[in-house]
Parts: structure tokens; sequence; C-alpha cells
């Protein structure tokens, strides 16, 4: 069941979201050569603390750190460690948190150091592929326009979506109901209705699509060893179109 989302709740959530955004911008300024990824975590704990809040990624299903952190081909949930980050690579920072009982979910994609023309495509074109998944939640749409309007956007520049992750609804609970694909037919699923709040999270890979879980049973590496990139939004479905929750 999908939960509607009173005009309170939404307040509510807008409240995550907003935190979680001024998160992931203090983290996008800690991203150097040099920087370990388990200092980036470091980083994340005392700022939840900070804003009252509590990390959501700690102790999910036995996930042993505050948020994800993975390194190019590297997909979703990567561990924080000793790794250091070197001019060149991408890393992806996934937050979640929980503020007076509702949850807040942010990804961005970020370069370290320089990194090259390619690359800066993949994380353009992944970023400009949520947006247009975002301008589809729209009151009365199907969710699956959503997923076809990201799908097109990426494989019309030459990438591609990852299958086995999708986004999903958010509230009380990180992860709710309506799951969503980043791929499919339009016109498909359930409608989009006001008050729905939804976390859409396009995964795209400079290669193939085909992605596994490394020994660790978490780490999401691509197949073929490609770059892999990862931006998430929250996003409300209110009369006026979608408004991006986790938009600072
Ligand atoms: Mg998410």
């Amino acid at each position: 069941m999908i939960i509607i989302k009173s005009p309170r709740e939404i307040k509510a959530l807008r409240r995550s979201a907003q935190i979680v955004a001024q998160i992931c911008e203090r983290l996008k300024g800690e991203i150097k050569p040099g920087v370990t990824t388990r200092k980036l975590d470091e980083i994340a704990v005392g700022l939840i603390k900070k804003y009252n809040a509590k990390p959501a990624f700690l102790g999910y299903k036995g996930f042993p750190a505050s948020i994800c952190t993975s390194i190019n081909k590297e997909l979703v949930h990567g561990i924080p460690g000793e790794r250091k980050l070197v001019s060149g690579d991408i890393i992806s920072i996934d937050v979640g948190i929980f503020f007076e009982g509702y949850c807040g979910d942010m990804a961005v994609t970020v370069p370290v150091g320089e990194v090259s023309k390619g690359v800066k495509k993949l994380l353009q074109v992944t970023k400009e592929a949520l947006y247009k998944g975002i301008a589809k939640a729209e009151d009365s749409f199907y969710l699956s326009d959503i997923s076809h309007a990201i799908q097109t956007f990426v494989e019309r520049n030459g990438f591609s979506v990852v299958r086995d992750f999708v986004g999903h609804g958010i509230g009380r609970e990180m992860h709710e109901e309506p799951q969503i694909p980043n791929f499919g037919p339009p016109g498909k699923g359930p409608r989009l209705n006001v008050g729905m709040v939804l976390a859409l999270e396009p995964m795209v890979n400079m290669g193939g699509w085909q992605v596994k879980v490394l020994d660790d049973g978490w780490t999401v590496v691509t197949i073929d060893g490609s770059l892999s990139c990862h931006f998430e939004h929250m996003v409300a479905i209110t009369e006026n179109g979608p408004e991006i929750l986790t938009e600072l």
C-alpha cells in the first residue's frame, strides 16, 4: 500500500530531507584526494548528531556505518573504511537519517580532483536523468512514466540503467511502497497522487547494466568493472507539481 502523506507529514519529511541535503553539501566539501571514506563517515556522524537526527543506515540489516561510500565501479552500499580517495575517482555518498520519526534519504556522486570528459558526462547524464524522472512525478501520471523517462534519457546518451536496485516510497520507513524502477515502458503501475513522497534514484553504468554484490555482503559493483553513478532526491507530489524536498 502506498501511504499518502498529510500536509503535516510532508512538512516533517521536508525537515528530514533538508537535514540530509545539508549533510550531503558539507560532505561534498570534504571530498578530495587523500581523504579516507572512514573520515567521511566520521564527519557525517558528527553532523547527524548536530542536527539531533539518527543515522538510518547504521545497523540497517546489519550495515556497519552511517553512510554509504561507493567508489568508481561500486554502485551502492559501499562500506566506509581505510581506502583513500585518489584524483580521478568518483564517489557516491548516500546519506539516510531519521528526524522526529521521519526519514531523509539522498545520494550524490562527486568527482575527486580532475576527472575525464567522459566521466563528467556520466555524472551529468545521471543527474539530468533524475530531473527527467522528477518532471514525471505529477498527480495522475503513472509510476512507470518516471521509470521510462529515466531509462530513455540514459540510453540515448549511451549509458545503461541498473535493473537490480530501484527507488522507493519514503516516510516513517526508509523503504515504503512503491518500488520505482529506473527502466520500463510508460503508462504502467499505480497512478501517482498528491501526497505521495518518493525517493527517485537513477543508478547508471558507463558499460553494461549488470551488477553483483561483493563478498562483504554489501558493496554492489558493476560486473564489467565500468564506472557507476548514483543520484537521489526525495520528491513530494503536490497540487503544484513535484517538489524536491532534498533541494537546498
Ligand atoms: Mg534511497
